[in-house]
């Protein structure tokens, strides 16, 4: 599609395509589709009833503050309770004014590519990563380089190679239950990433949206938590959260913690950007975790997941046996697979290519996304992500079988 000829886009634009992703997706809408695709939260889990009576109270107790433009650092009594939220995860003393409110955590990561990022700087992300991260900090001109991960998450040997090799303006890791990878970075690897980043004097932004959706037990505290362990380290985090797994997205509330001197150059930016964070979703949130129900919907949700979690795995390993690799995951939405190019008894060659298999899938009424567009660099072609989280067990049965069909 070419713009007309007074529309000239900035160069900026050059480094960035809309996902391929996006073309898969519009086959979903295809009727008797059962999609592992999405990266969504179910709906059905959202705790309907308990936002609506947040909201009320938010319009009764405070409608000036929750109609009103805010302060662009946040609504303050969403600030103390996110505060209160990250101390119930470890983070001690961490004061309101340490965090501002987001637009949801994707905003966090704009503002960090936004005040970190020149034309040409070197970030070293996971491979995989997050698609949106890869997509926003190529807007800002970065130049990414992945580090390897396993199930035990980021393989530190190798970062601090990276480190030393490229000197990058910062490294971004999901060490919880990532987005594709659902890998877990383990405690042993946490204290080394903090241990590096000291030594080093390397910015490590830890995104951190899906740490308290575990099944059995809950991950090692997040690197915030754990930089109380080792004196000057909290100067090299970033940390961001969100409410969107856990509560919902659609409220659009995140946040962001970082050294002072980051946060105010962020606040600045996000002032340009949308001046302030809804100030009825931030009255509202306020309300929610006041009211404490989070824990209870929490519950719940893990729940739920897990059963999911459980059922494509079972379903993965007896439909597809040796044809796919795959650590199950101990949390998050997502089960990251690689193709094995082995048959499903073992004997014999298969398919070991993501997107070819995805497209077949497709003719067999199932669909999931291809590996390859997580990768900054580098991509692995035979792997891919399935998502169980908006799909009932029986229907996860029903889709794997077809998946099995399609390779
Ligand atoms: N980070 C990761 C790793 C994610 O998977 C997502 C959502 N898919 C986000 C950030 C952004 O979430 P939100 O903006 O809804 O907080």
């Amino acid at each position: 599609m070419s713009a007309p000829t007074a529309i000239r886009f900035a160069d900026r634009l050059s480094n960035v395509e809309t996902s391929a992703i996006r073309e898969l997706f519009k086959l979903l809408g295809q009727p008797g589709i059962i999609s592992f695709a999405g990266g969504f939260p179910d709906a059905a889990l959202f705790d309907v009833e308990g936002i609506r009576a947040a909201s009320e109270r938010a319009l009764q107790h405070d409608p000036a503050a929750a109609l009103q433009y805010g302060a662009t650092e946040g609504y303050p009594p969403l600030r103390e309770q996110l505060a209160a939220l990250m101390a119930g995860k470890g983070v001690a003393g961490l004061a309101p004014e340490q965090l501002i409110v987001t637009t949801g955590s994707q905003q966090a990561l704009d503002l960090i590519g936004k005040t970190l990022i020149s034309p040409g700087d070197k970030v070293i992300v996971e491979g995989p990563t997050f698609l949106a991260t890869i997509q926003c900090f190529r807007l800002y001109g970065a130049e990414l380089i992945s580090a390897p991960i396993d199930g035990d998450g980021v393989d530190v040997q190798r970062l601090e190679a990276l480190i030393a090799q490229h000197r990058p303006k910062f490294v971004y890791l999901v060490p919880t239950f990532g987005n594709p990878s659902g890998a877990l970075l383990s405690l042993e690897r946490r204290r080394r990433v903090l241990e590096l980043a000291l030594r080093t004097q390397t910015l490590i932004v830890e995104d951190d949206p899906y740490g308290d959706l575990y099944f059995d037990a809950a991950p090692p505290p997040s690197l915030l938590a754990l930089s109380a362990e080792l004196p000057g380290s909290r100067d090299c985090l970033v940390h961001c959260g969100s409410l969107s797994k856990v509560l919902s997205p659609g409220l659009r509330i995140g946040w962001l913690v970082a050294p002072p001197e980051l946060l105010a150059k962020a606040v600045m930016c996000k002032q340009f950007s949308d001046a302030h964070t809804s100030t009825f979703a931030q009255a509202t949130a306020a309300q929610y975790l006041q009211g404490g129900r989070l824990g209870a919907t929490l519950e719940r949700v893990r729940q739920v997941y897990a059963e999911r979690a459980q059922a494509m795995g079972a379903a993965l390993r007896s439909e597809l046996g040796a044809a796919l690799g795959f650590v199950p995951p101990q949390g998050g939405l997502f089960i990251w697979a690689r193709l094995t190019g082995v048959g499903r008894s073992g004997a014999g060659t298969a398919l070991a290519d993501g997107h070819e298999l995805a497209q077949r899938a497709i003719a067999q009424g199932v669909a999931f996304v291809p590996g390859r567009p997580f990768y900054a660099s580098a991509p692995d072609p035979a792997t891919l992500r399935l998502s169980f989280a908006t799909v009932g067990v029986e229907r996860i049965r029903e889709g794997v079988a077809r998946l099995a069909r399609a390779l």
